[in-house]
């Protein structure tokens, strides 16, 4: 190990990234961007470490302000390496206002950034790092395709078919059933039998709804149902999941391991999916993990692929890694490549999240 590297500086940005065309889920309305939040971590030594969120549109602005204000100001001077210290310390200052809010989110930029930093000093990529199990996972393309009409539906998967995905994942939510189910049974013939599939209902139904819903697809062979209803009704989950046999997953609006905690005792989850972005980063990640690993629960994840493409695969209870239709892997140097259903994890030291950053220019706004 080498001598002590002091946090010198942290400098935020903000990025609003279009999409290539508007999304629409059960929950959210119609989305034409995605927010970046970026920080970046100067250390006395020289190296620079790199670090960032996203949100759905809104909150950008603020998770920097909290970075600036109310982090940067504690952790200047201290030794970046120091991350699980650093941690808790700003989770402490930040809970009384922002416990699971935009705190969530500053603090996971910051702490990606400290595991990068941590990464270029050690000379080890994340997923070594992280665990070291493996560095390929199982990967699904997730579609954010509510609004598609069926045609448009259908042809958006065969597209993903076509770029070496073995597994989908659809939106579900319309106000008719029938007509989900008939997105379903479409989806199901054009992939075949053997290729897996998921749907993600963004917490659009109440229980009563959900069970219908749940049962109703059962015929498809769903690996998951994700986040069929509030994703705070721990005890809701778990009657859903007493009422079916397809499988339930959550965890991207989860964003304190207390949370995470709730749901494990609750909620009768098949997968859990935590976000890096937004549940604490790599250390924040690590723990919902390692709870998950003591209770035989596979961990997937939600956006930010190529953050978590070293994440998902180095714990021992690798799930699934999703690559969202937030695509902010074409923002960096490495666009993620999916053969035969898998992606390849970096090696290169650090996280392995190189930002175009003359690319990024056109779309800041902080
Ligand atoms: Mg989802």
């Amino acid at each position: 190990m080498s001598s002590r590297q002091t946090i010198r500086d942290i400098r935020t940005r903000v990025f609003h990234v279009p999409l290539e065309e508007p999304m629409q889920d059960a929950r959210h309305g119609l989305q034409t961007f995605y927010e970046l939040v970026t920080a970046e971590i100067e250390t006395s030594d020289g190296r620079t470490g790199v670090g960032y969120t996203y949100t759905i549109g809104t909150g950008g602005h603020a998770t920097k302000a909290m970075i600036d204000h109310d982090l940067s100001p504690m952790l200047v001077g201290h030794d970046a390496d120091d991350i699980d210290t650093l941690y808790d310390e700003m989770q402490s200052r930040l809970h009384y206002v922002g416990r699971g809010g935009i705190a969530s989110f500053a603090i996971s930029a910051v702490d990606i950034a400290l595991w990068d930093l941590r990464g270029l000093r050690q000379d080890l990529p994340l997923w070594k790092m992280a665990g070291g199990a493996g560095n390929s996972p199982l990967t699904y393309r997730g579609g954010v395709d509510l609004n598609y009409p069926l045609e448009k539906l259908v042809e958006s998967v065969a597209g993903y078919l076509a770029q070496g995905y073995r597994a989908i994942k659809i939106k579900v939510g319309k106000p008719d059933l029938a007509e989900d189910v008939a997105r379903l049974r479409a989806i199901r013939e054009l992939i075949g039998p053997s290729a897996k599939l998921m749907v993600d209902g963004n917490f659009g139904y109440d229980l009563e709804r959900a069970t219908a819903a749940a049962q109703a697809f059962e015929p498809f062979d769903l690996t998951w149902f994700e986040e069929p209803m509030e994703p705070d009704d721990f005890e809701g989950y778990g009657r859903l999941a007493s009422a079916t046999f397809v499988p339930l997953a959550q965890g991207e609006n989860l964003h304190t391991l207390q949370e995470f905690k709730h749901a494990f005792a609750h909620s009768s989850l098949g997968f859990i999916q935590p976000d890096a972005s937004n549940c604490g980063g790599v250390t924040g990640f690590l723990r919902v993990a390692k709870l998950a690993e003591e209770l035989g629960i596979p961990v997937c994840s939600h956006g930010m692929q190529e953050l978590h493409i070293s994440l998902v695969p180095a714990v021992p209870n690798a799930g699934w890694l999703e690559v969202h239709a937030f695509q902010i892997d074409r923002c960096t140097h490495r666009p993620l490549v999916v053969e035969n259903g898998r992606a390849i994890a970096p090696d290169e030291p650090g996280t392995g999240v190189r930002f175009d950053w003359a690319m990024l220019e056109a779309y800041a706004v902080g």
